[in-house]
């Protein structure tokens, strides 16, 4: 694609860098068929296509983003999908982040919008408020549910009737190896998922320790920072991705570390492009690229290791469990994974079937299934229908946010990976297939 920015534009680096992905799309439209927006809306707009027009235009006339840019690049789901499709290597990634955050700082949102993007981003990376937001929130649930629709009734929905105690395992401290230690980590404990999931990372510390890794949950590392990084709140993100890469250096140059695991696929993918998104700062740039290096899904890591014994979940004439695995975006398109998870879990014993249409997203992508609340509720009725087509006994998944948003829309219980691995090798049965 020919480009038109000045060389002064072209000064600022993330213009260059906006100008070097754009030149690579040929607009052969082949990102358009795996897009789900494009598929549900059939708006040329609403493509990857489509976007990066508007981002070009937008970019080069170097004008605020209007409410019609805004629009549509609101309703792209950062699902990732179309790199995926793409013959062109073009990283609508890095090209959407930087939009995202030239709309932050151009485009004056209306108020209400405005206040939600702010609660939210100020909520989830922080537990304890996320938990006391919830609470009240299922409290007032029955009260108020017939009379709010839209983003506030989406944000209400959001409330589980019971929300699980705190876990004493996210806190900062060191799980010691089962048997001979043959490597250390650092577990990220994450922010939404301890309070909606407590179950997940306590799964995975047992998992970890019992095949000989040491799990470290490293003192000051909190959210991520992929939460608001994808809201386009550059500053914010930026804050908690330094305390993170902080407490992780800390123990590199401590203990050491072999690896830096998320068993949130979504905090994965940002964490693997911290070296990217710090680039240009020269006090971050080498630290943040060593933390990249570092990271790997749990799904990754785990399948690299030797595996252990299994025990006999059944433990009866119950037939093997059909799972139908569903691949977060932000695994299978984000972190390019995807033969681990269905080996892994195949190797557990469970029976495994792809779930049809794979590709396209659940809804859930962090906070869209509050702010798009239609569209999210259209894919997650799509993937709720392909799913039962499988009639699977379990879902199985690696992303808090693809988990709450499949299980709000069938009853067929949803659980983490981990958890079903850490079942298959003695650990307890998960809590929903009681
Ligand atoms: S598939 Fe790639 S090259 Fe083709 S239009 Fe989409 S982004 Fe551009
Ligand atoms: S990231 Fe997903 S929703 Fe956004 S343009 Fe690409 S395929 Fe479409």
């Amino acid at each position: 694609m020919q480009t038109n920015f000045s060389l002064a534009q072209l000064a600022d680096p993330n213009i260059e860098e906006a100008e070097s992905i754009l030149r690579k799309c040929v607009h052969c439209g082949f990102c358009t068929a795996t897009c789900p927006t494009y598929v549900l809306l059939g708006d040329e707009l609403d493509s990857p296509r489509g976007r990066i027009y508007l981002i070009k235009g937008m970019l080069e006339e170097g004008v605020a983003a209007t409410a019609e840019v805004t629009k549509h690049l609101d309703r792209c789901l950062s699902c990732l999908s179309c790199m995926t499709t793409c013959p062109s290597g073009v990283n609508y990634m890095h090209l959407v982040d930087h939009a995202r955050n030239h709309v932050e700082h151009s485009y004056k949102r209306p108020l209400f919008e405005r206040l939600l993007r702010n609660l939210l981003s100020y909520l989830i990376p922080r537990p304890f408020w996320f938990r006391g937001a919830l609470n009240i929130a299922s409290l007032t649930k029955p009260l108020v549910k017939n009379f709010v629709s839209g983003r506030v009734k989406a944000l209400i929905d959001l409330a589980p009737k019971d929300l699980p105690a705190a876990s004493v395992v996210d806190q900062p401290q060191t799980f010691k190896a089962v048997g001979e230690r043959k490597g250390r980590v650092a577990l990220l404990s994450g922010c939404a998922q301890t309070v909606l999931a407590p179950s997940i990372n306590e799964a995975a510390i047992r998992l970890l320790t019992k095949h000989g890794i040491e799990v470290v949950i490293a003192k000051g590392v909190g959210c991520c920072g992929s939460l608001v990084h994808h809201m386009g709140k550059e500053a914010m993100a930026e804050q908690q991705m330094k305390a993170a890469i902080r407490g992780w250096m800390t123990e590199i140059e401590g203990e050491g570390l072999d690896a830096i695991i998320t068993n949130a696929s979504g905090c994965g993918t940002t964490i693997k492009d911290y070296g990217f998104m710090l680039r240009n700062d020269p006090d971050w740039a080498e630290r943040a690229a060593k933390i990249s290096g570092l990271a790997k899904d749990i799904t990754e890591y785990l399948a690299e290791l030797e595996p252990v014994a299994l025990v006999d979940k059944e433990k009866g004439d119950e037939a093997a469990k059909i799972v139908a695995y569903h691949a977060p975006c932000s695994i299978q398109h984000g972190q390019k994974i995807t033969r681990q998870p269905k080996e892994l879990l195949t190797g557990a014993g469970f029976v495994v079937r792809d779930v049809p249409e794979g590709h396209l997203c659940c809804g859930s992508a962090g906070t869209y299934n509050i702010m798009q609340p239609e569209l999210a509720e259209k894919l997650r009725d799509r993937k709720v229908k392909n799913i039962e087509t499988l009639t699977p006994d379990i879902i199985a998944t690696g992303n808090i946010g693809c988990q709450c948003q499949i299980s709000s829309g069938t009853d067929i219980p949803v659980v983490h990976n981990v958890e079903l691995l850490d079942w298959a090798t003695g650990g307890p049965k998960p809590e929903v297939l009681e």
